[in-house]
């Protein structure tokens, strides 16, 4: 039987992190959407290209190769063959990402390879903005993952690095965008439940979650 479970949040929310923990739990693979949007955004940038050219940007994500893995707890990224894992990360991408995935021709292509992906794997956890409402809206399970944007920051800068403040008002900017945009923006999918992470060690969110699967 192909189950998918849809973990939809705002930036930073530890959605990853309880992704990867439930799909091992579950025995099925986990897809980071995200990644995806972010490789199509390195490839946009790596050729020049202004981000918010809709033409241009649309070209590049139907024509490039990205091969997308979950490895040892990290989201390991090709484009066109070569490693993009760290670059995706980097402030120039996140930066640029919510501009790249406002565009209409991106989104209906990620979409598309984020469903051959699951058929291809026979179910999974798939995690992004618009899976529960969108990609997968007949998931059995749909949870919106969410925390206050302090906390959020300070998972983030504990991970990557950085100044509180300024991580804070780089991931509020970046959900304004994301909930803002005319297609699939971040909403809480219908039937999704609402996890909130503020306070929450990872570990019983898990089990929260686990304990909701069906
Ligand atoms: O999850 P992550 O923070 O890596 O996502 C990067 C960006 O990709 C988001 O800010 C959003 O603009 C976009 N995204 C999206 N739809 C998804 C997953 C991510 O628009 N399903």
């Amino acid at each position: 039987m192909t189950i998918v479970i849809a973990i939809d949040g705002p930036a930073g929310a530890g959605k990853s992190t309880v992704g990867r923990a439930v799909a091992a739990e579950v025995g099925v693979g986990y897809l980071d959407t995200g990644a995806m949007y972010r490789a199509v955004t390195h490839a946009v940038l790596c050729r020049g290209i202004d981000p918010h050219d809709t033409d241009e940007v649309g070209a590049v994500a139907s024509s490039i190769e990205l091969d997308i893995d979950d490895i040892d707890g990290r989201t390991i990224v090709t484009v066109d063959g070569d490693d993009a894992t760290a670059a995706i990360r980097g402030r120039e991408v996140t930066g640029a990402v919510s501009a790249v995935a406002a565009n209409s021709s991106v989104r209906s292509e990620m979409v598309r390879r984020q469903r051959d992906w699951v058929a291809a794997h026979g179910g999974g956890v798939v995690e992004g903005r618009d899976i529960g409402s969108v990609v997968f809206p007949d998931a059995a399970l749909k949870l919106f993952v969410t925390a206050s944007a302090r906390v959020r920051a300070e998972r983030r800068v504990a991970e990557l690095g950085g100044d509180v403040d300024e991580v804070e008002a780089s991931i509020i900017e970046r959900d304004r965008k994301d909930s803002s945009r005319a297609d699939s923006p971040l909403v809480e999918a219908s039937g999704a439940k609402v996890v909130d992470t503020t306070g929450m060690p990872i570990d019983a969110v898990v089990r929260e979650i686990v304990e909701m699967l069906p």
